[in-house]
């Protein structure tokens, strides 16, 4: 298996969603959606609707089959707030009808530009999107407002869209919720302010251990407490049924790829496979870290352009001695 250039996890571990979307009850406390209008003037916009992880929303759960009302939306979101702004959208290069309906939208419309995308995980993070779409090189902790350019999340034009404009209150975020602990895949309406136990009770497998993480397994964060709020931010929720097998050889069976919580037997030493090279999307070489990090010498990552990792978390996802190369890098940028 070829891993260069990052790695198609939609179609590694295809995720279905029911098209039925339900609405979380909760008469607790929630919050309104706000949204930080950056102070500096925006000359760009850039809206990603080619997700690259199957746990991600999917764009058809936001456009509901009409993409020209999205549109509407979003063209009366730029002459309110953002008129001098160029607005790019980011598809997947397969959705042809999309495609198509973003073309003829935007002929009369010099401000939209339509670009295509293999989706590769994680060819939508911020780095790699800006460098794709518009060429710019920007490191991992730079914010884009920097450069005049504003990533929106595309339930954000919609929150924009009903809060500021229409004035609605009481808005819903998309949350979609999947997983081997769970039932089904599901797309929930979600007030945020909903605690997670809330949104997941009916869906969790039961007599079982699991984990949930909110944002992804690749590079999210573990819930450790359920009564814990969701917020605005929070992009999706995935939840693990808790494993602990033992596989013998894992590292030459990269054809049995499968999301577990299992570390597939104790901790092991680099076996200088090279995998993880071979994923990194940005070029760098994980193990180097790791070495560095397990000599005591985190300040020496620095020389192996640790800046420019983005945190994508394919390295410690690959690696067949399960090292937590992730938060190894993480650890190593700490130290000044
Ligand atoms: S080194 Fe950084 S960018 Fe490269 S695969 Fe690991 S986490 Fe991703
Ligand atoms: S850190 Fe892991 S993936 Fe990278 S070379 Fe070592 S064993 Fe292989």
């Amino acid at each position: 298996m070829v891993y260069r250039k990052g790695f198609d996890l939609i179609n590694t571990y295809p995720t279905e969603f029911s098209e039925e979307i339900v609405s979380v009850r909760y008469s607790g406390h929630t919050e309104n959606f706000s949204f930080p209008f950056p102070e500096k003037k925006v000359e760009h916009i850039i809206i990603n609707l080619c997700p690259t992880e199957p746990w991600a929303l999917p764009h058809w759960a936001i456009l509901k089959d009409n993409t020209t009302n999205f549109l509407h939306r979003l063209e009366k979101v730029r002459s309110e707030y953002f008129p001098d702004s160029q607005f790019r959208i980011v598809v997947d290069c397969g959705e042809d009808d999309l495609i198509n309906d973003l073309i003829r939208y935007g002929k009369e419309k010099e401000w939209l530009h339509t670009y295509s995308m293999e989706p590769a995980y994680p060819y939508d993070a911020p780095v790699l999107v800006l460098k794709n779409v518009l060429g710019l090189e920007i490191s991992f902790d730079e914010d884009p407002i920097k450069h005049g350019i504003l990533l929106l999340d595309p339930q954000s034009v919609t929150g924009i869209y009903e809060h500021y404009i229409l004035k609605k209150e009481n808005e819903v975020r998309l949350i979609p919720i999947s997983g081997t602990g769970l039932h089904e895949n599901r797309i929930l309406k979600v007030r945020p302010g909903t605690p997670v136990e809330t949104v997941l009770k009916k869906y969790i497998k039961t007599d079982i251990k699991y984990r949930v993480f909110f944002d992804g397994l690749l590079n999210g964060i573990e819930v450790e407490d359920l009564t814990q709020a969701i917020d605005w931010p929070v992009k999706n929720i995935v939840v693990m049924e808790e494993k602990d097998y033992k596989i013998p050889f894992p590292y030459i069976k990269t054809n049995e790829l499968h999301f577990t919580t299992s570390l597939r037997g104790e901790l092991r030493h680099c076996v200088y496979c090279n995998y993880c090279d071979d994923i990194c999307p940005v070029n760098l070489e994980p193990a180097l870290y790791w070495h560095c990090h397990s000599r005591g010498e985190k300040q020496k990552a620095r020389i192996y352009a640790l800046d420019k990792c983005i945190e994508c978390g394919l390295c410690s996802y690959i690696c067949p001695s399960k090292l937590e190369l992730l938060q190894v890098i993480k650890e190593c940028k700490s130290v000044n």
